[in-house]
């Protein structure tokens, strides 16, 4: 582990060689754990650690040697410190208070070493007077990733994993450099009005005082990786003068305007280095979208995380128009024009990995917003084993699928994951024996043996014209990134009859709705019955978090029933789970999505249903005697297998 200062040898000295004292309190004194099923028992729960930390008496004190007790300890409160509003999710907080164990016996305890690893690092440290942690990273037992997060575990105080969480870049100014340096310590994230620091000590009251004191705000203070912490130090200041001279800058922001106008604009401009350390933290969060909000004091900046928008900082007002004018620049958009809405697209490489950014601007009464989409090529790669389809529903969707002919369409709102539906199933078709090409807008993917074609409105290059020069092409399957109007429609639809399949996404609430709604764009509705063989409703679910979801022992049937469970779907063995939080999902409960299908293969009865304009009920009605799942029953059978919490499926197909 790196050693910063004086003050940081200190700190580890004191742990490692805590003094002699073994655990002479009743077993489990001190100790609560966490685990709740939702918010508001998490929320008593964590008030009662709070408790506990309260009444916990410093354990320390040194009876060997005073030089190695923390004299400000006792001062220092944590509980004290917690925010109204709980603690951070991304924090990890101890399950027991600071332990008055040596941290070599506790990590053997909680099985972090082996007894054997600390006889060996004993051993070692004899050897070479290193530190006890040291000696357990010298001899592979740890990672110092894992000594930080025992220690904090030992010490009882808050533990955040940086990697996964990276500070906010808005922050760094608020301490000077020197002082983050000298106390290794980086602000990273506001929250309940408090900010949150992390820190190589969190028990350092001297620290703590300059830091109250230089940010004017009560401190939330949790340990971290000083490795991780040395490198975010360094990546903070690097950007953080950035932000420092953009708010200069941003005093007299027709210069940074006109500087951008006129083309003069370079890599190290302090806007260009604030929006770029956006977009990076934007990747690393895995976010979906990022969103630039003005408000009436500040600048919102929220992410789209798997769904669901979180605020991730604020930033002054002032620095709204330059950092809106840069991204309108990078977007190839009119900087001039502020009053009307604006959409464009552009590229960047974040760590070596290409992501290709759709951007739009909208005016609003407090200045332009700007909404931004990720397309991050690599996380987008699915095949369909991703998709999770049970065996039946593969069935019925894969036997459309290996037809020579006929469309199929993926039908959904907004982000319900529909074109990563189409990837998946193109990526299935792709041989080398088959034409394949595409026409999107935008090209969301990259797919080796695909051509795949960009919309351009701006040079003519629209949906129907590239669909007729695609079809002179010679192709197999044809994918239509989306079909909006009739024109479109009416090609993909003659495609399909005449000997290609055609894969396409349609915004449509359910498979039964999607022929009327196609008919309603003006195809005649005997095309559309003879076009299309499949089709395919989906939403998107949060999955559980495979590592903390918890079972639901008694399963409330009263409840599934209202749902919509049936005798013979509450007759097996049901297995629901439900949401818990850990680190290793920031605490939600939630990691990733996984889809959700509503599949409807065009049978004959349902040709005919379409041929006479019948109402979408019906359609649906024949659908469901024919064996389809509505969304609901299907997501109801995820939740029955234990792949979705009651929660989820409520908020997502309600
Ligand atoms: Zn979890």
């Amino acid at each position: 582990m790196p050693v910063v200062d004086s003050d940081q040898r200190y700190f580890l000295l004191r742990q490692d060689e805590n003094g002699a004292a073994e655990d002479d309190r009743a077993p489990g004194a001190g100790t609560v754990e966490l685990g709740g099923s939702n918010a508001q028992e998490i929320e008593s729960r964590l008030q009662q650690i709070l408790e506990t930390m309260r009444v916990a008496p410093p354990a320390d004190p040194d009876p060997v040697d005073g030089r190695l007790t923390d004299p400000g300890y006792e001062t220092y409160d944590h509980a004290s410190s917690a925010p109204a509003g709980g603690f951070p999710p991304f924090m990890q907080l101890p399950t027991q208070t600071q332990g008055v164990t040596r941290l070599g016996q506790a990590m053997v305890d909680r099985g972090i070493i082996t007894q054997d690893q600390l006889d060996e690092a004993l051993e070692h440290q004899r050897m070479t007077r290193k530190r006890l942690g040291e000696s357990l990273i010298d001899i592979g037992a740890v990672t110092s990733f894992q000594l930080s997060q025992a220690l904090a575990e030992h010490l009882g105080v808050p533990f955040v994993d940086l990697e996964t969480h990276p500070p906010d870049v808005m922050l760094a100014g608020m301490i000077p450099e020197e002082v983050a340096r000298r106390y290794c310590a980086l602000p990273v994230e506001r929250w309940s009005g408090q900010v949150v620091v992390a820190m190589a000590n969190p028990n350092d009251v001297f620290a703590l005082d300059d830091l109250r004191v230089l940010t004017g705000q009560s401190i939330l203070a949790a340990l971290a990786d000083t490795g991780h912490l040395l490198a975010a130090i360094e990546r903070a200041y690097s950007r953080s003068d950035i932000i420092e001279s953009t708010l200069d800058d941003a005093a007299d922001d027709y210069d940074v305007e006109a500087e951008i106008q006129s083309g003069t604009v370079v890599d190290d401009a302090p806007v260009v280095k604030l929006v770029n350390a956006l977009l990076e933290k934007a990747v690393a969060d895995r976010a979906s979208d990022l969103h630039i909000e003005p408000a009436s004091r500040s600048v919102s900046i929220r992410m789209r995380i798997d769904g669901i928008l979180h605020d991730t900082s604020e930033a002054p007002l002032n620095v709204l128009r330059p950092m809106v004018s840069r991204l309108k620049v990078m977007g190839n958009l009119d900087i001039a024009q502020n009053r009307i809405p604006q959409d464009g697209r552009f590229s960047l490489s974040v760590q070596g990995r290409p992501i290709d950014v759709r951007i739009a601007t909208v005016p609003t009464a407090a200045g332009e917003a700007v909404v931004m989409r990720l397309l991050d090529p690599v996380r987008g790669a699915m095949d369909i084993s991703s998709l999770g389809l049970s065996e039946y529903e593969s069935e019925r969707f894969i036997t459309a699928f290996h037809a020579p002919q006929g469309a199929i369409f993926v039908t959904g709102p907004t982000g319900s994951g529909k074109s990563s539906t189409l990837y998946a199933l193109l990526a299935s078709v792709n041989t080398r024996d088959k034409s394949i090409v595409s026409v999107e807008d935008p090209v969301e993917y990259r797919l080796d043996g695909v051509k795949q074609i960009q919309i351009n409105t701006r040079a003519g290059m629209t949906f129907p014209s590239a669909l007729r020069s695609t079809l002179r092409a010679d192709p197999d399957v044809i994918l239509v990134g989306e079909v909006r109007d009739a024109e479109t429609a009416r090609i993909a639809a003659d495609a399909s009859i005449t000997g290609h399949l055609v894969l396409s996404t349609l915004h449509a609430t359910s498979s039964a709705s999607s022929p009327i709604r196609l008919v309603d764009m003006g195809v005649e509705p005997y095309l559309v019955a003879s076009a299309v063989s499949c089709i395919a409703a989906q939403r998107l679910g949060r999955k559980l978090c495979e590592v903390c979801a918890e079972p639901v022992e008694t399963p409330d049937i009263a409840l599934l029933r209202r749902l919509g469970a049936t005798d013979e779907m509450l007759a097996g063995e049901l297995t629901l789970r439900r949401p818990k939080g850990c680190q290793n999902c920031r605490q939600t409960g939630y990691k990733g999505r996984a889809p959700i299908f509503e599949i409807m293969p065009i049978t004959e009865d349902i040709t005919r249903l379409i041929v006479e304009r019948a109402h979408s009920a019906d359609i649906e009605h024949v659908a469901v005697e024919q064996g389809m799942d509505t969304l609901r029953i299907a997501a109801l059978r995820r939740v029955l297998r234990g792949d979705l919490s009651i929660e989820e499926m409520t908020r997502v197909v309600s």
